[in-house]
């Protein structure tokens, strides 16, 4: 029973996140999301120890859809960074702020990245394409997102400068609309660089939170150097370039771990 305690752990923490909000802001709407979330997330870590195939893609389809269908298109959330922005100058502590401060602010501190791995819908689309690991070398573009990072901050405080009517309904589409950018331009960097996750690594502006955090990450995936033969498997089948091998914090790429468990999954030795 011990090797199911991951998804028990993972289960308990969004309870309590999930009672704890309930309670404090007296909306049962944050009970039932992170409940539905905690139990997506552990109901995919529990096929994962049952070496189910798809485990991960499980997760990132019920939590994906759920987040864009659902909180974005149905209860119009925008839960993009702009979404983030805008609740942040309205000085509402609600559905936005709130899923950026677990996320992918505060939240990375315990599990990394596994916001990226498990739950992005703009990567639930990206993975389905056909590059799963990178052919050729990461590239030098990395710093395209503090730029897009700075655009979107710029975007929405034009907005309240230029006092535009209607905010709630110009998030909305502009939810819809960045949506749409997203997933054009990720799934064109794609094929352009055959490489599924290039979006996550060269554009996607959220990278500025998530980065930092995950470098003090509490879950990360270490190697037993005395089982470790140096094969390169890990590597090579490594959507995001990291160099698992070294335990270090400094690893290369090591705040790009989105904790898809391919390179546990592959290596020939279980060191992983
Ligand atoms: S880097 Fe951005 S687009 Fe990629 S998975 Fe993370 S949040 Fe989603
Ligand atoms: S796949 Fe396993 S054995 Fe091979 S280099 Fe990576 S950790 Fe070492
Ligand atoms: S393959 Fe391993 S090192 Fe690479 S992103 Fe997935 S979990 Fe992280």
């Amino acid at each position: 029973m011990k090797k199911y305690m991951p998804p028990v752990v993972m289960l308990a923490v969004f309870e309590a996140i999930a009672v704890t909000l309930w309670l404090t802001k007296g909306n049962i709407f944050y009970l039932i999301n992170f409940s539905y979330i905690g139990c997506s997330i552990a109901l995919g870590i529990f096929l994962f120890i049952r070496r189910h195939r798809h485990a991960r893609r499980v997760v990132q389809l019920l939590v994906g859809l759920y987040m864009l269908i659902y909180l974005g298109l149905i209860h119009g959330e925008n839960m993009q960074i702009e979404g983030f922005w805008y609740y942040l100058f309205t000085g509402v502590f609600e559905a936005a702020t709130i899923h950026y401060a677990v996320a992918k602010i505060f939240g990375p501190l315990l599990f990394g990245r596994g916001w990226c791995g498990y739950a992005c819908w703009t990567a639930m689309v990206l993975d389905f394409l056909p590059y799963k690991t990178p052919s050729s070398p990461r590239k030098k573009l990395g710093w395209i997102r503090y730029i897009t990072f700075a655009a979107s901050l710029v975007f929405v405080a034009a907005l309240f400068l230029a006092r535009v009517g209607n905010l709630e309904r110009v998030m909305f589409w502009a939810f819809v609309v960045g949506n749409v950018v997203y997933y054009a331009v990720g799934i064109a960097l794609a094929y352009a660089f055959q490489d599924n996750r290039a979006f996550c690594k060269y554009i996607c502006p959220v990278a500025v939170f998530l980065k930092p955090m995950s470098y003090y990450a509490l879950a990360r995936i270490k190697c037993d150097k005395d089982k470790c033969i140096s094969c390169g498997k890990c590597r090579r089948v490594c959507p995001m370039d990291v160099d698992v091998t070294d335990n270090s914090r400094k690893r290369e790429n090591g705040t790009e771990c989105i904790l898809c468990m391919e390179c546990v999954r592959n290596c020939p030795r279980d060191a992983l």
